[in-house]
């Protein structure tokens, strides 16, 4: 791992602060073997986010589920709260803009009945992940898109407001001056939030919200809104969940592939694993490789869970009752260098 990135790490953990932490052991964990040989003995609720940015996602929905709130609304509240931070430059508001300076969302939310809602190249609204469920709960589609979203969001009573804040809009002049087009994952200019949660019922449910890739070009949808890539479960198997660069896990339905082959039997881990390989043998001779980078997040029915990237930085956030809330690296094929 970078000293850059163990820096990020480091001083998101910090700002996290043990003011929030209701009840839970925030503990910085480093060895996923115990992830890989997790034999599924495991209390629910489970809850397991991307990026340090999941730590204080998954305290929000925890909170909400202890209170009865149910699944689906625990899991917006939490993405609610990286979405509300203007620090994380890869969710929301304070996200990166797109070349043209604007800031363009994309959101997803999918329950154990199979029932989902999602938005795609959303501009102006601060909650993606709740207009989402909007979109699930309230409609009969599936996706809405651009201006179509943004009509329905102000239709259900959200408020439009400028998403770009002074630091995101300063760094976006900087990177004018060269207008270089090269997405490093393992910074602040990614970093999709997306959960899955294995509930008390042992039903599963997932989410996933982003501002997508920094400096993408205008009109740029991602893996995150779709249903099958950034976001995919089935009840009765298990669920997953990725970031990175949102065109190869599109190109590999990743996220749905990893629930089949847990359907056919693998673990959360080998499932994970086996899509990274096949992630990297389409794209080896790409153009893309050079900074090609994703990760996925897998649970079970028995809540087995996991996480496996192509290249190093790539941690998760898991919590539970017996061991609280707390960061793990994932394992991964091969390093930066
Ligand atoms: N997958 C997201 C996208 O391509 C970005 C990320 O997760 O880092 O938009």
């Amino acid at each position: 791992m970078s000293n850059r990135r163990k820096f990020i790490k480091a001083t998101t953990l910090g700002a996290i602060g043990a003011s929030t932490l209701v009840g839970f052991k925030s503990v910085e964990k480093t060895d996923a073997s115990a992830t890989i040989l997790n034999k599924g003995n495991q209390t629910k609720p489970l809850i397991i986010s991307t990026w340090n940015h999941g730590l204080p996602a998954n305290e929000e929905t925890w909170k909400n589920l202890k209170n009865g709130i149910s699944t689906i609304d625990a899991i917006e509240a939490g993405m609610r709260i990286p979405e509300a931070d203007p620090k994380i430059r890869s969710v929301g508001y304070g996200g990166f803009p797109d070349r043209e300076g604007k800031v363009t969302l994309d959101a997803c939310i999918m329950d154990h009945n199979s029932d989902c809602g999602a938005v795609s190249f959303l501009q102006g609204i601060k909650h993606p992940i709740s207009v989402a469920k909007r979109v699930m709960q309230n409609t009969p589609h599936v996706m809405l898109s651009g201006q179509g979203a943004l009509q329905f969001a102000l239709s259900e009573g959200f408020k439009e407001e400028n998403l770009l804040t002074e630091e995101a809009k300063k760094d976006w002049e900087k990177w004018l001056e060269e207008s270089k087009y090269k997405p490093v994952i393992n910074m602040e200019n990614h970093d999709t939030i997306s959960m899955l949660v294995l509930d008390k019922d042992g039903n599963i449910s997932g989410g996933c919200t982003t501002s997508g890739a920094a400096w993408k070009m205008h009109g740029r949808v991602g893996d995150s809104p779709i249903i099958g890539a950034g976001l995919f479960l089935d009840n009765e198997v298990g669920a997953a969940a990725a970031t990175g660069l949102g065109e190869a896990v599109i190109r590999t339905a990743g996220s749905a592939m990893v629930v089949e082959l847990m359907r056919q039997g693998k673990s959360p881990y080998e499932a994970c694993k086996e899509i990274v390989e096949r992630i990297y043998n389409k794209h080896k001779n790409h153009k893309d490789m050079e900074y090609l980078q994703v990760g996925f997040i897998a649970i079970n029915k028995n809540g087995e869970h996991a996480g496996y990237s192509l290249r190093s930085g790539f941690n998760y956030a898991i919590c539970d009752e017996e061991n609280g809330n707390r960061m793990e690296d994932a394992k991964f094929k091969m390093s930066w260098e």
